[in-house]
């Protein structure tokens, strides 16, 4: 499953094609959203946001394309007239003067309004996207301190897209190692300054991920590990995730790998405290 990164890499793609771009042709599969053909041809796509694992493409007007790709979705971007071979049914597509965007396969699907985009049962429920621009460390800091998160584990609260839409199973190891906490703390034992670091590292490593396509590790680590032999991307692309038995590059104790959540996590028992 991806994570928030991998879905914004996503929508970037999407996005290149379609931003300030007029829709010349739309097709919409399913029969509750054909009505909004009409509507959609004609418009200009303002941006395409995320929110967790859904993706918002907004048009100039007041329309909003929500689709969230579960396990099976996948949008593919081509030259107009071109199709992707796929055994995949289309559902969505999105034709500009030269380029398609293609949606197959997805079956969460909705057009909607201002008003559907806030009474919509999935952005209602989910926090914040990991990747908002808008988003600081104080945000996170304040919300790791809010009552219906306070006395919940962080291995627990760093899976829930309630908490923060778009972290997944990686991420949580990795933004815990960074911050240097043990995955049993819940935030109200945390002092104020391991709540605001915690938030900067959230935000830092997701950023980091985003970046680099995937990889965790600061680049001087990364040069570390290289410099030791892993040179395969595999090797050092992630401080703790799927490195049980193998040294921490910060003190050389052996990761730990155990189950929280029903997911695996990685940890150090000396560097997360
Ligand atoms: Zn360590």
């Amino acid at each position: 499953m991806p994570e928030g990164p991998e879905i914004r890499i996503a929508a970037d793609r999407i996005a290149r094609v379609l931003e300030g771009e007029r829709v010349e042709q739309a097709f919409l599969a399913l029969p509750a959203l054909r009505r909004f053909r009409a509507r959609l041809e004609g418009a200009h796509v303002l941006r395409v946001d995320t929110r967790g694992k859904a993706m918002l493409t907004r048009f100039d007007n007041g329309l909003t394309l929500y689709s969230h790709n579960q396990l099976y979705g996948r949008w593919y971007v081509r030259p107009r007239g071109e199709l992707p071979r796929t055994n995949r049914s289309l559902r969505v597509a999105l034709h500009t003067a030269s380029h398609s965007a293609l949606l197959y396969s997805a079956s969460d699907i909705a057009v909607l309004d201002e008003a559907g985009l806030e009474a919509h049962p999935f952005l209602r429920r989910i926090g914040p996207d990991i990747l908002d621009r808008e988003l600081t460390w104080r945000d996170l800091a304040v919300r790791l301190d809010e009552a219906r998160f306070r006395r919940r584990a962080l291995s627990s609260l760093y899976l829930d897209q309630a908490f923060i839409a778009g972290i997944g199973n990686y991420l949580r190891s990795e933004i815990l190692f960074f911050a240097g906490l043990d995955h049993r703390r819940r935030p109200a034992d945390l002092s104020r300054g391991e709540r605001g670091r915690l938030g900067r590292e959230t935000l830092a490593v997701a950023l980091r991920s985003y970046d680099t396509r995937g990889i965790t590790n600061p680049p001087s680590r990364v040069r570390a590990r290289k410099a030791a032999g892993d040179a395969a991307r595999g090797a050092h692309r992630f401080a703790v995730f799927g490195r049980d038995g193998k040294p921490c590059d910060g003190c050389g104790t052996a990761v730990q790998r155990t189950d929280a959540g029903s997911r695996r996590l990685y940890y150090c028992s000396v560097c997360q405290r």
